[in-house]
């Protein structure tokens, strides 16, 4: 939900997929469907491209390419997609791949052998990301390294640091856009829950993307006084903005999700209302009153609010207990005071103001 910042390490490794790519079709591109020793020239070759391709499938691949009638316009189309990506999500119209279903299915296969197979390649890792020394599982260890300590950006809900319960999303669905099955943009750590709803639901344009907006700036949660029901509002100045925002909690189901789990929000307000009493009952007696009682709410609900602002990526559910916080000094306080002066017997004094935020 909170804008994703990419680890340096992690987009050197990103990037060097989109080298990949682009050495790719600049190969075939740049020889004779004619030619009728395609593989001798690869095999001759002394570039990273020659190297992977001479021991893996992208050799085949590369003369399959070269020899397919609709090699530039797929290469174009390609290059159409990365320039124009953020356009695509923001929801420009875009162009439809036309390919006969010969090329549509070189392209499926070619590019979904390069994400399940390629990427795990030792030779492919060498010559592309010549760093990286690790396992060549690429991208469980990619899962792993970069998802510890995280929760997915998605659903700001379920903690992605194990790789079992975490996927590297296609965030354009392989489906529909196979071209762009390991383009750097398109790749998002997730949960498994929500890779599962981009790949399974219908997929609205505009929407928001982790790469590039942050999410918790268009939305606020809204509580009832008993915190049994949520709201989303939504904080947008352009149409396009609040499409993007109704796709996005729409798709990831937040408000179906959430209410799910607002016991834990209540959980918490209970624990603040006693953290509130032990420390009122530590005051001296001739010191406690409502104004008292009032300020340790205040302190103990910014201190909770400051905590969660402080886990913001790293714990499930920040941006919904931030919007807690300020529900409990908008609206809440007034029950929970009540409640606390009834029950520590002080007298209420309603002319005490608090608001703050
Ligand atoms: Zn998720």
């Amino acid at each position: 939900m909170r804008r994703v910042v990419v680890d340096p390490e992690l987009d050197k490794i990103v990037k060097a997929f989109d080298l990949f790519v682009s050495d790719f079709f600049q190969w075939v591109l740049s020889h004779d469907p004619n030619d009728p020793d395609l593989e001798g020239k690869i095999n001759i070759e002394n570039s990273p491209l020659a190297k992977v391709a001479r021991k893996t499938s992208v050799k085949k691949l590369l003369i399959s390419f070269v020899q397919c009638p609709d090699r530039n316009f797929i290469q174009s189309l390609y290059m159409y997609y990365i320039k124009n990506y953020q356009n695509i999500v923001d929801g420009t119209p875009y162009l439809i791949s036309k390919f006969t279903p010969e090329t549509w299915t070189l392209v499926i296969n070619s590019f979904d052998y390069f994400y399940d197979t390629l990427l795990n390649i030792k030779i492919f890792q060498r010559n592309y990301i010549p760093d990286y020394d690790g396992p060549k599982e690429l991208k469980r260890e990619i899962r792993k390294k970069f998802g510890e300590e995280k929760v997915c950006p998605y659903c700001d809900f379920h903690n992605i640091s194990h790789e079992d319960f975490s996927s590297i999303d296609h965030f354009l669905p392989k489906s529909r856009f196979p071209l762009l099955s390991i383009y750097s943009e398109n790749l998002v750590i997730a949960c498994a829950g929500c890779n599962d709803r981009i790949k399974r639901d219908a997929f609205e344009l505009p929407i928001f993307h982790p790469l590039f907006d942050d999410v918790t700036n268009y939305i606020t949660f809204k509580f009832d006084q008993t915190c049994s029901r949520i709201n989303i509002d939504y904080n947008v100045t352009f149409i396009h903005e609040l499409k993007s925002a109704t796709n996005y909690c729409e798709l990831f189901k937040l408000e179906e999700v959430y209410i799910t789990i607002l016991y834990k929000l209540r959980s918490d307000r209970k624990k603040i209302r006693k953290s509130v009493e032990t420390k009122f009952l530590l005051i001296d007696i001739s010191k406690r009153d409502f104004t008292l009682l009032k300020k340790l709410y205040r302190d103990e609900v910014d201190t909770f609010l400051n905590e969660n602002i402080e886990r913001r990526g790293s714990f499930g559910l920040t941006k919904l207990r931030i919007d807690f916080c300020k529900f409990l000094i908008e609206e809440g306080q007034k029950f929970d005071l009540d409640y606390l002066a009834e029950k520590l017997t002080i007298e209420i004094q309603e002319d005490v103001s608090l608001s703050r935020i």
